[in-house]
């Protein structure tokens, strides 16, 4: 095990994310397959002195698209620069971003499906031609003027595959999904951190942490950052399975990594709605929370863990949502149910 000498309250202040990123693409962990064909993409565009083909990242927030795209540059050997959908509000925002992209840089645009329509226009030649189409002055006087990029690779980055538009999604030659991670995988995440951080901790309690970060690397690091807190308060900074688990439980992370907002979704559909179908409207304003929180954020992972599904008239719970609410489901969601616990 590390030693826990090392720690001082400076290296464990704020949720270390700076430090914990993968800065390389095998310190990426887990998402082998993927990890594998950006290696060739990135190589071959290195050979071929082209930029990377444009590039889409989509799944649920913290599972490492933002990483992988610092991790293209990085590998790539070329300047990495970062904005958001709904940050670019006029075309002049990304055309004056675009002008200052050197020659095969990335340029990362996270949460591309809140893009401005017009703003997407200009997204079109600059991705295909690596051209600006402008329009200067107004009424019979206005003129359509050209001006010419450097080649560069763009990286989008989606919750929401789906609310993309078709021509924008056809402009990217790869597509890649993120998944959420498996157990495994997030205690070598876990460990991994850990030892950045050098701080001791026993494989039981990184387990602990990893299965309840819902299959989630960026819940994993700030777990361990939170259970950190209490090892050096409570047990000289080493994470035992015991810190771990104790931690945990005070955060109300559940053993299977329900937080509170999770469970007030179940409580919600089965108290007020006798466990569903009911509708995401519904759902949000009796929680009070934004709807594109609860379906990017709250719903994806309780999807996956199987205790909800999604029916054309609205979510149910499933039988494992009501076993873990310790409730028993209304009979005929018990019949629904019954034998099969896969309602995908
Ligand atoms: P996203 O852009 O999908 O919301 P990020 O790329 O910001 O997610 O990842 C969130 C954090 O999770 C990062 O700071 C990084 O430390 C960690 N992380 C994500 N994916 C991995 C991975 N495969 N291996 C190790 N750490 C990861």
């Amino acid at each position: 095990m590390e030693n826990a000498s090392a720690i001082t309250t400076e290296t464990i202040a704020g949720d270390n994310d700076s430090a914990l990123r993968p800065r390389k693409l095998d310190e990426f962990i887990g998402h082998d397959e993927l990890r594998n064909n950006l290696g060739v993409f990135v190589k071959s565009a290195r050979i071929q002195s082209k930029p990377m083909a444009h590039t889409l990242f989509y799944g649920p927030p913290g599972l490492g698209k933002t990483t992988l795209a610092q991790i293209i540059a990085r590998e790539r050997g070329v300047n990495f620069s970062m904005t958001s959908g709904p940050v670019l509000a006029k075309a002049g925002d990304l055309a004056a971003i675009l002008t200052k992209l050197d020659k095969h840089d990335v340029l990362f645009i996270d949460e591309i499906h809140r893009l401005h329509p017009i703003v997407e226009e200009v997204l079109y030649p600059a991705m295909e031609d690596y051209a600006l189409d402008l329009v200067v002055g107004s009424g019979p006087a206005a003129r359509s003027v050209r001006i010419e990029l450097n080649e560069f690779t763009l990286v989008g980055a989606t919750t929401r595959l789906g609310l993309l538009t078709t021509p924008l999604r056809d402009r990217f030659g790869i597509h890649m999904r993120l998944e959420f991670y498996s157990a495994a995988e997030l205690l070598q995440i876990v460990t991994r951190s850990a030892n950045v951080l050098n701080i001791a901790i026993e494989k039981k309690g990184a387990m602990e942490i990893s299965r309840r970060s819902r299959g989630t690397p960026r819940v994993a690091n700030r777990l361990l950052s939170r259970v950190i807190d209490f090892a050096i308060v409570e047990n000289d900074g080493k994470i035992s399975n015991e810190v771990a688990n104790k931690a945990l439980d005070r955060l109300g992370v559940d053993h299977l990594g329900l937080d509170s907002n999770d469970r007030k979704y179940l409580q919600i559909v089965a108290d007020h709605y006798g466990g569903g179908p009911v509708g995401i409207e519904t759902i949000s304003a009796a929680m009070s929370e934004v709807k594109d929180t609860i379906e990017d954020v709250v719903e994806p992972y309780l999807m996956q863990a199987g205790f909800i599904s999604r029916t054309p008239r609205g979510r149910m719970l499933t039988n494992i949502a009501w076993k873990h609410l310790g409730k028993n489901p209304p009979n005929e969601v018990k019949d629904l149910f019954s034998g099969t616990n896969d309602d995908t």
